[in-house]
Formats: structure tokens, C-alpha cells, sequence
């Protein structure tokens, strides 16, 4: 593997670091207010929201690695980690699936307005019965003539309450198991399909999640995205990237918390000297650097796989289950080398918690990336 990055790469790293410190900044009085529909539209407008989409659907037509790298400078300059999440959720789970799996019509469609910021789009897939169990699917999608019946519920939609479209995975045909579900494209004033109430929730706060209800919700066969019965494949595919680039974000929210953590460990004196001076600190320290950087390594390698189009499905869980783990001992370390600070609301700290807790959730928990790589190692 070559380490190097190019000039570009760098060029652009350090265009969207800064874009992120300055302009994507929170207004601290606006914290936990909801969805930043004013900072969505400055992310369309740096190329957040279509990083690998190509240049002529609106994005910035990245390769996967290079993806990850901006999303790692997006999760390092901009403190609100629920924005870069929706970014994430939107990009790689919605719009990835449909520059992979629409045909021009959809591309044409959806791609520009979703890469500009003018839409938002979200994923609907988890069930309150189907969670880690994707094919325990309950929603449906019957044929009638030109159009498709869907029917059922889902349970965790993130963007939900402002999303624009979401991509529903509904079974077409019970008997074929994997190859029984379909995607489709929903459009959010589409009559039977309803938004649920939002859900509360404990970190992650700008980005909203919600149930969604569809009750005989009728869509244009051409609504469909890629053939029936291709929903599986798309959806497997998009949580391959999710699980890369989405998470390339937290790596940069750590290597922010470690910067900010080393700073505070020089300055805040204890006993007439920096506490960093102690082992129990500084070897506290050093070991977030390890975790980050394992984590920075595994990732690199899996998005390297995924650009050569080759086999990452073990490598990409390792990268995910790595830095989600690692996201959540780093909030608890920092806040520990904080003390009493780190607990304190204004410090910003305690939020860097609550916002990685659900990494080892979303896109597969931390059990179901050991199964894969458990199966991979042929058991
Ligand atoms: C912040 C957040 C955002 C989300 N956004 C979306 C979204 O946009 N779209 C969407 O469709 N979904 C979304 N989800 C849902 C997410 O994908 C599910 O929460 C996840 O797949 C787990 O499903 P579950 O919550 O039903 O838990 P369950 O599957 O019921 O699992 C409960 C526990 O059992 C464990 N478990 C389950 N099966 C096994 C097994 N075979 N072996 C060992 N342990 C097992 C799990 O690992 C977990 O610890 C989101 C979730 C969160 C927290």
C-alpha cells in the first residue's frame, strides 16, 4: 500500500477542515435545536453530500478513500457530530444506492438536488420486528398493473422528519428470502406514507430520527430502484460504504478530542504540575492515539479494497467495529482527563459520548460485525 497522499487529496483535506471549522460552526445558543437546514444547504455547497457522486450528477466524484478523508475532516472541524451523521446517513445509505441502483430518469431526478443540499434523503429499512434481522421484513409491496402497494411501518429513520425521499426496502416475493426484497423511492408528500413522531434521544441531537407509517402508499412501478428482488444486494452495498465513510467521520471526531484532550492535559495543573506529567494521564493519552490510529489504519485499508473493486466485507467490519468501539472509550477517556469539566454540559465534552454510544448500533451493532468477520474466518 502506498501511505502518500497526493496534493489534491491534501489540497482538499485541508479546503474541507477549514470549511468545516468556520462555516459549518454551531451557534452554541442553537445546540439540540433540530435539524440545520441552513448548514445542510453549506454542506451541498462545499460537496459533503455528494463526495463519490460524479461530477456531472453534482458531486465531487471521489474515490472511496478519498471519500473517507474528507468525511474524516468534516468529523474533525465541524464539533456537531449529529450533522456529519445525517450527512453520512444520506449520502452513503440514499444517495450512493441510488447512483448505484437507478436508471437515468432517477439519477436525473434525485442526484442533483439531493448533492446540492436542496433535499434531504433517508433510508428506511429497520422494522420494530426486523432490527439486526433484515429479512424478517414485514412491510410489503404488491403489484397492481403500473404501480406498487406498499404497506407496513418502520421503526429508526434518520433525516426522517425532514427527508425529501426515503428509500424503503419492502419484501416483493416471501418465498425468495434474500432476493425477495425490493427498494423504492418515496416521495415525502406521496398520500399514505406518514412521518411518526420524532424520536428523543440521547446523543446525536441535529439529526432527527423518526418511524415512518405506510398504509396503502401507491408508487409508480418506475419508483422502483433497480429490478425486483434487488433490494438486498443494494442495501448490503450501501452498508458497506455506511460502514466505511460514515465512520471515517468519527475518526476525525476523535483525532479533535485527542488534540483537545492533550491540550488540556499540558494546562491543567494538579499537585504544582500539568497533570499530563503522570503516567496514569499520559499513558491514558498515548492509548487513545493507538485506538485512533488502528482505527484510521483498518478503515484506510478496507476503502484501498473497495476502490480496487475487490472483496471488503471482513475489512470493512473490522474498520467499523474498530473506530465505533474506539469513538465510545475515547468520549469516556476524555471525560475522565477532564474531570469534573468533562461532565459539565458547556465543556462539550460529555456530548462526545453521547454521540458515539450509538455508533456500535447503526448501520449492523458491534455483535453482528463480529458475525461477519466470524464467518469470514469460516466459522
Ligand atoms: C442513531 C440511530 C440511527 C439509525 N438510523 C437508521 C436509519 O436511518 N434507517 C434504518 O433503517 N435504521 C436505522 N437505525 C436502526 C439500526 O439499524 C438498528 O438499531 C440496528 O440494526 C439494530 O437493530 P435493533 O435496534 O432492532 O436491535 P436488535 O436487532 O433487536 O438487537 C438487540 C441486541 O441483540 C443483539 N443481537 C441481535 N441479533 C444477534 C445475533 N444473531 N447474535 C448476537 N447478538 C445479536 C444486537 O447486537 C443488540 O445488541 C438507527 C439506529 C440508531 C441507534
Amino acid at each position: 500500500m502506498d501511505f502518500s497522499w497526493t496534493s489534491e487529496q491534501e489540497e482538499l483535506y485541508d479546503r474541507a477542515l477549514t470549511f468545516a471549522r468556520t462555516r459549518l460552526a454551531e451557534d452554541p445558543k442553537r445546540q439540540d435545536e433540530g435539524f440545520p437546514r441552513d448548514l445542510w444547504r453549506l454542506c451541498g455547497e462545499f460537496g459533503f453530500l455528494g463526495l463519490p457522486i460524479p461530477e456531472q450528477h453534482g458531486g465531487l466524484g471521489l474515490d472511496t478513500l478519498t471519500t473517507a478523508r474528507v468525511m474524516e475532516a468534516l468529523g474533525r472541524g465541524c464539533s456537531d457530530t449529529g450533522l456529519a451523521f445525517s450527512v453520512g446517513a444520506h449520502l452513503f445509505a440514499c444517495v450512493m444506492p441510488i447512483l448505484e441502483g437507478g436508471d437515468d430518469a432517477q439519477k436525473a431526478r434525485y442526484l442533483p438536488k439531493l448533492c446540492s443540499g436542496e433535499w434531504v434523503g433517508a433510508n428506511a429499512i429497520s422494522e420494530p420486528e426486523a432490527g439486526s434481522d433484515v429479512f424478517a421484513l414485514k412491510t410489503r409491496a404488491v403489484r397492481e398493473g403500473d404501480e406498487y402497494v406498499l404497506d407496513g411501518g418502520k421503526s429508526y429513520v434518520t433525516n426522517g422528519p425532514t427527508a425529501d425521499v426515503f428509500l424503503v426496502y419492502a419484501v416483493t416475493n416471501p418465498s425468495h428470502g434474500f432476493m425477495g426484497l425490493s427498494a423504492f423511492l418515496v416521495e415525502k408528500d406521496t398520500p399514505g406514507l406518514q412521518v411518526g413522531r420524532p424520536f428523543e434521544k440521547m446523543g446525536l441531537s441535529t439529526s432527527p430520527i423518526a418511524p415512518i407509517y405506510l398504509e396503502a402508499c401507491r408508487v409508480p412501478a418506475s419508483a422502483r430502484l433497480g429490478p425486483e428482488g434487488q433490494g438486498a444486494p443494494l442495501f448490503k452495498r450501501s452498508m458497506q460504504w455506511e460502514r466505511a465513510c460514515l465512520f471515517a467521520a468519527y475518526v476525525g471526531v476523535m483525532e479533535r478530542v485527542l488534540e483537545q484532550t492533550v491540550d488540556f492535559a499540558r494546562g491543567r495543573k494538579q499537585f504544582k504540575r500539568a497533570i499530563g506529567k503522570n503516567q496514569a494521564i499520559s499513558h491514558r493519552l498515548a492509548d487513545m492515539k493507538q485506538r485512533l490510529e488502528s482505527g484510521r489504519l483498518l478503515l484506510y485499508r478496507a476503502c484501498w479494497l473497495m476502490d480496487r473493486g475487490q472483496e471488503a466485507a471482513m475489512e470493512v467490519s473490522l474498520a467499523k467495529l474498530v473506530i465505533s468501539e474506539a469513538a465510545i472509550q475515547c468520549g469516556l477517556d476524555a471525560i475522565q482527563i477532564h474531570g469534573g469539566m468533562g461532565y459539565v454540559v458547556e465543556s462539550g465534552i460529555e456530548r462526545v459520548l453521547r454521540d458515539a454510544i450509538p455508533s456500535t448500533l447503526f448501520s449492523g451493532t458491534s455483535e453482528i460485525q463480529r458475525d461477519i468477520i466470524a464467518s469470514n474466518l469460516g466459522l
